[in-house]
């Protein structure tokens, strides 16, 4: 092996547009490397046309991956067998090869939320009232969690109002989620949780996806992610609610994603240690 280069038997990638900023890379590779398995995982811009075939031909060498923002629903149409998640939501965020299936897919997103969602409520999602802002994939995700845990209500909120109603037609028009056409009669409603599923705040110099103030909420998630937290984490903690950024979801579905990969369990610690989020945050 020449000084630099490094050889492995299995490929694991993260396919996205962008991908720069993805802490993906740090947790699984520390997570490969805790349990000292011949992998390795690697962050790939891609384009829409190249996600299927890239998808197909890394799995079926025996690797796997993810896909982010934004061909999750691309990802979902690749595939020969996709799991009841994927089928809810349209979208696929973690792929992998089995025999006589083929390119297999589900989506982590589901359980990861759920996850994050109760550690900064303090409690469970049943009987919560949730704003979702986004209608893509992540906020399909969002809304079959809250469904799942039984949430009295979801309203969804976003920039293209079409979005939210194919989404919630896509979920089988469930009475508990419905369509805001606009922000105007947030002040009059009360939230238990507000989440940010939209892609504002991956991008320096974005707008807040909404003024933390203008809404009643206990609680903040933002599923946007940063090491130093992001800034509606900040605006919102500076108004006075409970707020997490996407670290914790980002773990979760990072772990689920390793446990269909090599079916064993990931080191948690060190998928935490890696994001930066301290035990005590935890
Ligand atoms: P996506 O399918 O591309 O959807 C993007 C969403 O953002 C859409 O609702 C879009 O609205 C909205 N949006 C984009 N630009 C906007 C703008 N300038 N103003 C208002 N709304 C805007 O992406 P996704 O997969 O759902 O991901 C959304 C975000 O969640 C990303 O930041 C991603 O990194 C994050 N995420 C985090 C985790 C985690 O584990 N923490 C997991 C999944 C996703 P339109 O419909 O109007 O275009």
């Amino acid at each position: 092996m020449t000084a630099g280069a490094f050889s492995c038997r299995r490929l694991y990638v993260l396919l996205g547009d962008p991908v720069h900023h993805s802490l993906s890379p740090a947790i699984q590779n520390a997570a490969m490397r805790a349990l000292a398995l011949d992998a390795v995982y690697v962050a790939m811009h891609a384009w829409e046309e190249l996600v299927g075939p890239l998808m197909r031909s890394v799995a079926a060498k025996g690797g796997g991956g993810n896909v982010t923002v934004p061909h999750k629903r691309v990802a979902a149409g690749a595939l020969d067998e996709a799991s009841e998640a994927v089928k809810a939501t349209g979208a696929c965020n973690v792929f992998w090869w089995a025999e006589e299936k083929g390119l297999c897919g589900d989506n982590t997103d589901v359980e990861a939320f759920r996850t994050a969602a109760e550690a900064v409520l303090g409690s469970s999602l049943t009987g919560r009232r949730v704003l979702l802002l986004g209608a893509g994939g992540a906020a399909r995700a969002v809304a079959s969690a809250c469904m799942g845990a039984n949430a009295e209500r979801v309203d969804v909120l976003n920039r293209t109002p079409t979005r939210a109603e194919s989404l919630i037609r896509d979920l089988g028009e469930p009475p508990m989620v419905r369509a805001l056409s606009s922000p105007d009669s947030l002040p009059s409603r009360r939230y238990d949780l507000v989440v940010n599923a939209t892609s504002l705040g991956l991008a320096a110099g974005d707008p807040l996806p909404i003024e933390p103030g203008a809404v009643r909420a206990e609680a903040v998630l933002d599923l946007v992610y940063s090491r130093n937290g992001t800034p509606f984490v900040r605006a919102a903690r500076e108004a006075g609610l409970k707020a997490e950024d996407g670290r914790r979801m980002l773990i979760e579905q990072a772990a689920a994603s390793f446990r269909r990969w090599f079916d064993r369990e990931p080191a948690r610690e060190v998928m935490y240690g890696a994001v930066g989020l301290l035990e005590d945050d935890r």
